[in-house]
């Protein structure tokens, strides 16, 4: 795995996005040091930044390459819009998913062609629709008669996935989907029948088994669903479906190894006899969690008792709306460069029960509890590791604070 990621590294120096910009090469222990640097050297005003770490990116790749290379990665753009990630992304031969005008013009903007965009999201806006169009989009997703009609109005040579919810509801989904998406068993033949009358050209049939999912045997149950509207097809005479998209819900670590395990099997068992079958997926968590880490400065203290308070500038309305919205369990270390702890992650210090809150004026923007951290103070820092799914994404400027505004820097670490 060495030699594969240092050779993806002059891959993803030169990328969309990346290349221009400074990256800086990490040792494997280094990202502290980095992020002590950037500190002490171009942060005077303590605002919060991003390191995203592209030597991540790339063993994520490496990862995927080896563990599903049958599921074409189509990374979900919604998880995290990041230039850089994104432009990675690209020139490693990802794929993408966009929910939106806005994101197919970002995805375009890189100079990826559109033929390596599905536009994954079943109820789009007409308008959106047009613009697909216009740009040679050709891939996108229905579960409603609605839907059929606006594309038969606007693009009716796109090629369709018919989006069902999966039959095994219950992956363990940290975010699931069901409710929102999704045809029923009993819909699949009515809509089939409904774009076989529109001339409409239905290509494979999508799921997804909710974000977050901790079960992995929820593939097989969508897997094996999709073979039976593949058979609903064939038996109404319409052409072999040849496109079967299993979704995102994967992250990163062992419940990717058992998800492989899950799919592959299942694959094999349901879809062995479709000689022209292409199988993509849609991850967006599991490329874009790991490879971001947050520091944000602690701006104020309160001691109450034993009890340590402190706020941070950025919080449930910014990057870590993840509590809420994404249902994300959250840690943070330290990073202290005004306290007197004798190592610079005050390890091995004396700890208080912390809480720790956001910087805008509603109590609400909380970020932890009951936290243990050492004595710290206004002007310290704290730093949240695997920040990259579902954060800055879904940030607001609230209270003019504002989550866009955050910096990235740049790194790659070697990871062999
Ligand atoms: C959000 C979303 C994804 C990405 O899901 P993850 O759980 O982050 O992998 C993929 N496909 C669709 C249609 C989505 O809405």
């Amino acid at each position: 795995m060495g030699s594969i990621t240092r050779n993806l590294q002059g891959v993803i120096l030169g990328a969309p996005g990346v290349t221009g910009k400074r990256v800086t090469a990490l040792p494997k222990t280094g990202l502290t040091d980095f992020m002590r640097s950037i500190i002490s050297k171009e942060q005077e005003t303590k605002e919060p930044f991003y390191v995203l770490d592209l030597g991540v990116v790339a063993a994520l790749i490496d990862k995927w390459t080896r563990t599903l290379p049958m599921a074409r990665p189509f990374y979900a753009v919604k998880c995290n819009p990041e230039r850089a990630l994104l432009g990675s992304l690209a020139a490693l031969g990802s794929n993408f998913d966009c929910a939106s005008q806005a994101e197919i013009e970002l995805v375009l903007s890189l100079g990826v062609s559109p033929d390596r965009i599905v536009y994954a999201n079943p109820c789009k806006q007409e308008s959106h629709i047009k613009y697909a169009a216009s740009v040679g989009v050709n891939l996108t997703t229905f579960d409603s008669k609605e839907e059929l009609d606006k594309i038969q109005k606007w693009h009716p040579k796109c090629a369709l996935l018919i989006r069902i919810k999966a039959a095994l509801e219950d992956s363990g989904a940290r975010c699931p989907l069901g409710s929102k998406y999704g045809a029923l068993p009993e819909e699949v033949t009515p809509l089939l029948e409904a774009a076989q009358t529109a001339r409409l050209n239905v290509v494979g049939v999508s799921f997804h088994i909710g974000s977050g999912a901790t079960y992995s045997q929820a593939y097989e149950g969508g897997i094996a669903s999709a073979k039976s509207v593949f058979e609903a097809a064939a038996h109404l005479g319409m052409p072999r479906m040849t496109i079967l998209n299993i979704g995102g819900g994967f992250t990163a670590g062992s419940l990717f190894d058992e998800a492989a395990t899950a799919i592959k099997p299942a694959l094999q068992a349901y879809f062995s006899n479709e000689p022209d079958l292409t199988i993509i997926s849609e991850p967006g968590r599991f490329f874009a969690e790991s490879p971001f880490t947050l520091a944000t400065n602690i701006i104020g203290k309160r001691v109450r008792g034993e009890l340590r308070e402190y706020w941070i500038n950025d919080g449930i309305y910014g990057s870590l709306n993840c509590i809420l919205n994404d249902h994300a369990t959250i840690t943070c270390t330290p990073l202290a460069c005004n306290s007197n702890c004798a190592n610079p992650m005050c390890k091995g210090e004396r700890s208080y029960s912390s809480t720790v809150f956001g910087p805008t004026c509603d109590a609400l923007d909380t970020v932890l509890t009951g936290h243990q951290l050492p004595e710290l103070q206004v002007g310290d820092w704290l730093v949240f590791p695997n920040m990259g799914a579902y954060t800055a994404a879904a940030g607001s400027s609230f209270n003019g604070f504002n989550t866009a505004a955050i910096l990235t820097y740049l790194a790659y670490s070697n990871l062999s």
